[in-house]
């Protein structure tokens, strides 16, 4: 499409902040996503506004007659509903970021921000996994773990708007210290870096010898995939560490339903590409840990329809609701 010939619409525009990288993207009315940028997320806190202010302007200068009504920003970490950050445990030195009052001075539209699984659970319920349904749970699993609750439609914010992290439910008082400086919190086992835990523990009880050989005996640099890969292939004792990390999923996951009852949980984040691997063992696993498994409904487990662009698409439809008010 020519941009500079298209009719007079109005865009909203959606900014993903993750740990690694930032993603926008200008969503019509219409739904139609009309461009899309990546940059790499900086990790000071002056260096993000510039960042944000920098591709929100590169995003609209190719938009042509539509008019922008609005920037929607998802990022990782704790946001209060004033659009400021007050903990984000993957972004260093943003803590306490007021960016809705930092960035909204410097662009000439109305700055709208949220949590990044708050706005992929939005993305869910318009296009993805969640679309009529009432109530539903949207877990992230990646380097760390996100969470959205979504009650009677919407996504719950919460008293303060911080609503829905699960990855720091104490779910082992003795477990390892996890990124938020707590002891054994659900992320320290059931997200990518607790994969990685997992796999450690096992290479110090002598297993794992395969995957050790592989990282020439550096065991600091296995990662998630040389485990998920040595299980695709077979490999015994990395099948036994996907077993234990589904159950570990399956643990929150059950506890979470316990205390929601959602129709469906959906799951998303770069762990679901191994989706084959871990849906029956997380299926199997949270049929176990549920109270009243075989008594209710079947939770639906199923994961995230929107791909990598649901943060950065359920951010610009926060802005678009949020704009028409
Ligand atoms: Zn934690």
């Amino acid at each position: 499409m020519n941009l500079t010939e298209a009719p007079f619409d109005v865009v909203s525009i959606g900014l993903d902040i993750g740990g690694t990288k930032t993603l926008g993207l200008a969503l019509a009315q219409s739904g139609e996503i009309l461009v899309q940028e990546t940059r790499p997320t900086p990790q000071s806190s002056d260096k993000i506004v510039e960042c944000v202010v920098t591709l929100f302007r590169a995003l609209t200068d190719q938009l042509g007659n539509y008019r922008v009504s609005a920037l929607g920003i998802g990022v990782a970490g704790l946001v209060d509903k004033d659009g400021q950050l007050h903990r984000a445990p993957n972004l260093a030195d943003a803590d306490g970021l007021k960016l809705q009052r930092s960035i909204e001075p410097l662009i000439d539209v109305p700055v709208y921000v949220d949590n990044d699984a708050n706005c992929a659970a939005r993305a869910e319920l318009i296009r993805g996994a969640a679309r009529n349904v009432e109530q539903a749970l949207l877990v992230t699993l990646g380097t760390g773990i996100g969470g959205a609750v979504i009650s009677d439609g919407t996504v719950v914010r919460g008293a303060e708007g911080m609503a829905g992290e699960p990855g720091h439910m104490l779910v082992d008082p003795n477990g390892p210290i996890c990124a938020c400086g707590m002891r054994g919190c659900w992320e320290s086992y059931a997200s990518g870096t607790g994969l990685v835990n997992l796999a450690t523990q096992a290479v110090s009880a002598g297993r794992l010898n395969a995957i050790v050989e592989e990282v020439e005996g550096e065991v600091e640099k296995i990662t998630s995939e040389h485990v998920t890969s040595a299980a695709r292939k077979g490999d015994e004792e990395a099948i036994r560490v996907i077993d234990a990390y589904s159950w570990w999923v399956a643990v929150g996951l059950a506890n979470c339903a316990a205390l929601i009852d959602p129709e469906i949980i959906i799951l998303g984040g770069g762990l679901i590409k191994e989706w084959e691997l871990l849906g029956p063992r997380v299926r199997t696993a949270f049929d176990q840990l549920l109270i009243g498994a075989s008594q209710r409904a079947t939770v639906r487990i199923e994961p995230a329809a929107a791909g990598e662009l649901a943060g950065a698409l359920g951010a610009a439809l926060l802005a678009a609701t949020e704009a028409i008010g």
